[in-house]
């Protein structure tokens, strides 16, 4: 096979980041925009020793699990990989991701639940961090970047986003051309608007326009918060300041321009104040039928000690707090840790506290626990944590985790360690994408049995 090359091959599997698998002539071929059950015709856009890239120019005959996308921009925006598959496929092709790396990369032959998903796996995010540019006549315009680039797909509308999202970037829009605010240029570092942040709480209706600007400034500010604040729901309008060149998002400074610079949520009866920076779940309801599985998985008594690791904004310990004795949450990230101490008081919780801290570096200065919840980012936990708690041996170990390739490899050293995998369960957190959400149950073989 050689690079430009068109082929004929039938689909018949999918990578972990969604692309259609192939074989020509004993090598692997990923085709971008096949699905399994396809039969296309693919142009090799890179050939290594053992397999090949291509990308799908005609679907000579289509999978029964082939849908056609809604969005325009699919195939070019990085956000959706899997919109041209049945939304039944992939939560099939999710529970594989999960199963595979669970025996490829953890030696582990669990048996793997059907993905919990959604009834709606469109519209369900709460968040978007919209980079801003410019079209070819010097517009401004904001959308998404395509995959490995920071090449801007223009978009009007995601659809994983809520509908009011569209006609809050019309009028930043507007606003930006009316008043010739240039939109940050990643080059130079120069312009002024660099993302605009939308975040809306589903269960209070509340919404929060954040523009991320280069600048401390924004001019003709009042012209664009008389004209957001129309829009039905929006509570706060604010501005976040990033002048650091860089890929990071927001800057450290909040200035309001309207309301508060937070909006409420609520996860079951408890409520959450999240500002610009928060991390916070961004699929609300996948996130309550996650965080009442953490519930059942732990069967608390009210009697038990509860570390919650990773803690965030403290939304998994806050959720248990009720049924335990006592919770203590563990987060890196300062702003985090006293958002978390704050939604403790907010919803009258006196036995919960959350402290900053690295997990691996303060898990031995922790008092015993009788389940410990861990939910690390994609990176997944420091060898060193999984030993701590090999030779700690809570009652329950809960593990939340983003990514079935790190979940896989801390499984098998906690499994080697003495825990054995007494629950499994993957939910669908990010319909569209290559992304799955699973919790485990991890419990400790008592000598006897071991
Ligand atoms: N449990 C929370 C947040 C999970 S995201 C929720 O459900 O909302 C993972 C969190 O781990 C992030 O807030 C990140 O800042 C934090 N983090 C990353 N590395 C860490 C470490 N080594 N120790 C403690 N917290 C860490």
């Amino acid at each position: 096979m050689n690079k430009n090359e068109f082929v004929k091959v039938e689909i018949t599997d999918m990578s972990t980041v969604g692309e259609g698998i192939g074989h020509i002539d004993g090598c692997t071929l990923f085709v971008q925009g096949a699905v399994i059950g396809d039969t296309v015709r693919a142009c090799v856009t890179y050939v290594k020793k053992n397999c090949a890239y291509a990308s799908a120019r005609e679907i000579l005959i289509p999978s029964k699990d082939r849908v056609t996308p809604l969005c325009p921009a699919f195939g070019r925006c990085g956000g959706c990989t899997l919109q041209n598959l049945s939304y039944p496929s992939q939560l099939i092709f999710k529970r594989n991701l999960v199963a595979n790396a669970l025996k490829r990369i953890g030696g582990l032959d669990a048996e793997v639940p059907p993905v919990i998903g959604m009834d709606e796996p469109f519209r369900y995010r709460n968040k978007a961090q919209f980079p801003t540019g410019v079209d070819s006549s010097g517009s401004p315009v904001v959308g998404f970047y395509a995959i490995g680039t920071h090449d801007l797909v223009p978009i009007a509308d995601c659809y994983l986003q809520p509908e009011g999202d569209r006609r809050i970037l019309k009028i930043i829009l507007e606003y930006m051309k009316k008043y010739q605010i240039p939109p940050y240029d990643e080059k130079t570092g120069g312009g002024l608007v660099r993302h605009i942040l939308i975040r809306k709480a589903y269960a209070t209706g509340e919404t929060m326009v954040c523009l991320v600007i280069n600048k401390v400034a924004l001019p003709h500010a009042e012209y664009l918060t008389d004209a957001l604040k129309e829009l039905p729901g929006i509570k706060s309008i604010c501005l976040n300041v990033n002048s650091k060149r860089g890929n990071v998002i927001l800057g450290n400074e909040v200035r309001p321009l309207f309301g508060d610079a937070y909006i409420t949520d609520c996860i079951g009866n408890l409520s959450f104040r999240i500002s610009p920076q928060s991390f916070y779940q961004v699929n609300p309801v996948q996130t309550k039928k996650l965080y009442d599985q953490v519930k059942t998985f732990a069967a608390l008594t009210g009697k038990e000690t509860i570390l919650d690791l990773y803690c965030g904004i403290g939304t998994i310990g806050l959720y248990l707090a009720g049924q335990a004795k006592r919770v203590i949450g563990v987060e890196v990230v300062a702003e985090a840790v006293r958002d978390a101490n704050q939604n403790a008081k907010r919803n009258h919780i006196d036995n919960a506290d959350f402290i900053a801290g690295t997990s691996e570096l303060v898990i031995d200065e922790l008092p015993p626990a009788d389940v410990i919840v861990i939910d690390p980012p994609r990176k997944g936990c420091a060898e060193k944590l999984l030993q701590v708690l090999i030779s700690k041996a809570p009652k329950k170990l809960i593990y939340v985790s983003c990514n079935p390739a790190t979940l896989a490899r801390d499984l098998k050293i906690l499994t080697d360690g003495g825990f054995q995998i007494a629950g499994l369960q993957p939910f669908d957190m990010f319909p569209e994408t290559q992304h799955l959400e699973t919790c485990a149950l991890l419990v400790k073989v008592s000598v006897n049995e071991a």
